[in-house]
């Protein structure tokens, strides 16, 4: 009998999770099923390049796994059965149910509307990339002069509002954030932001939450309406509910809550991974949904399901942040060098080299899902016959 393993999801560390099981374990021994709802891989870290009009590399899946002993299947899960051990799938041949022996849940999230009203019929996201699309779509039909504002003084706001005002000159783009523009980063780092917010004409409202969303504006909590044909919202992700369904634990954000290797702390034949996973970090902080701490995290749940599966110690992978990486645009970025649990160290750099570096990032990334099994000699082990319950006293070792 060959252990199943099914891996939902085949973003950053769903992917990553994958082929990193088909490096560690033997074919004869398992099945590794990969399910995602599109049939190519969804480079996330640049859909605000997309929706600005720029294209992304094509990276079908069936190419990346070929020959890895992954199988992919094409549908979306509609559900999680955590006591029958099973996930329905709805796929192009309809409606599919997998069983499992070992799952790993990286469904990673999409965008949080928060429950502003208007919010979810007017604004537009950048966290799915049919939203991206869309507004591709719209921006490229806005005529010159008109308003555009991005909600959200994060990483993702920063990126979207200067990619969008870069690649479109001609029109009106505001920037709206609840505290003071970069207010977590170096002084340098500040510095450099409202340095290409001048130059790219950007108008920052800061310390400004918006109440209330319309087609032609937003509304905020003091009641100021600033004009808006196309409103970005950008202020936070939010997991899928599909996690909420299952019967795992969940920690109140509905992220799974798993332990040091990415096992679900209630069920351990279940591992999260990526955005849709709750792991603590350095100090006991909780890890932010980014690819920065998800494909660590992926590494991780990989090595500690081989490991226990092999019957061999559960290894440590390091969960921590070296730096935040942000483009300003094609021509400009941000790299903020920050502590282990994420505080902005003082030093940054900026410019030319800022945007080398995030490329270099960014590109690491896309190859680690490209290379599933990362062109590295593989080293499988046999697996232990016994069920993965009997495997609990490993973690002792973890
Ligand atoms: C514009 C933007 C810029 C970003 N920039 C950065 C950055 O610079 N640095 C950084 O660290 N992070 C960045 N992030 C965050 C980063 O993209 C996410 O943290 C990362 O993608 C999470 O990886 P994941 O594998 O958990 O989820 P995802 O990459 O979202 O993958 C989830 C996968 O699951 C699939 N899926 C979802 N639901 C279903 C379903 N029901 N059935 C089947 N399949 C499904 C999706 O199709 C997808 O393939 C950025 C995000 C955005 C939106």
């Amino acid at each position: 009998m060959q252990h199943r393993i099914v891996v939902l999801g085949a973003g950053y560390t769903g992917a990553v999770t994958a082929g990193r099981l088909a490096r560690r374990l033997r074919r004869e021994d398992v099945t590794l099923t990969l399910v995602n709802a599109e049939p190519d891989f969804v480079e996330r870290v640049r859909l605000h390049q997309l929706a600005a009009g720029q294209d992304l590399t094509p990276r079908p899946f069936a190419e990346l796994f070929a020959g890895t002993g992954v199988e992919l299947r094409l549908g979306r899960v509609a559900a999680v059965d955590v006591d029958r051990r099973t996930v329905r799938v709805d796929g192009a041949a309809g409606r599919e149910e997998l069983g499992y022996d070992s799952l790993v849940y990286a469904l990673g999230s999409g965008w949080n509307h928060g429950g502003v009203p208007g919010v979810a019929d007017h604004a537009h996201e950048l966290a799915s990339r049919p939203g991206a699309l869309r507004l591709r779509e719209r921006l490229a039909a806005l005529e010159a002069g008109r308003p555009v504002v991005v909600v959200g003084g994060g990483l993702t706001g920063l990126e979207a509002a200067t990619e969008i005002a870069e690649s479109r000159p001609d029109l009106d783009v505001a920037l709206v954030a609840r505290g003071a523009l970069g207010d977590w980063l170096s002084e340098k780092g500040r510095g450099h932001l409202w340095k290409v917010a001048r130059r790219l004409g950007i108008t920052v409202h800061e310390h400004t939450a918006i109440a209330a969303v319309a087609a032609d504006r937003v509304t905020t909590a003091d009641g100021t309406a600033l004009p808006a044909d196309v409103t970005v919202w950008t202020t936070g992700f939010a997991v899928h509910p599909i996690a909420e369904a299952t019967g795992l634990e969940l920690a109140e954000d509905g992220r799974i809550r798993v332990d040091s290797t990415m096992r679900s702390v209630s069920h351990p034949d279940v591992y999260a991974v990526g955005d849709a996973a709750l792991a603590l970090g350095p100090g006991g902080k909780p890890l932010r949904m980014s690819c920065a701490s998800g494909v660590p995290m992926a590494w991780q749940a990989a090595d500690a399901l081989a490991a226990r599966l092999t019957g061999v110690e559960v290894p440590a992978v390091s969960l921590r942040y070296f730096q935040q990486c942000v483009s300003l645009g094609r021509e400009d970025g941000l790299i903020q060098f920050v502590t282990a649990d994420d505080r902005a160290k003082e030093k940054a750099l900026t410019g030319r080299a800022a945007v080398l570096y995030k490329e270099l990032i960014c590109k690491g990334a896309a190859w680690g899902v490209a290379h599933p099994t990362g062109g590295l000699p593989s080293r499988r082990r046999p697996l232990v016959r016994r069920g993965l319950r009997d495997a609990a006293p490993a973690e002792a070792t973890a």
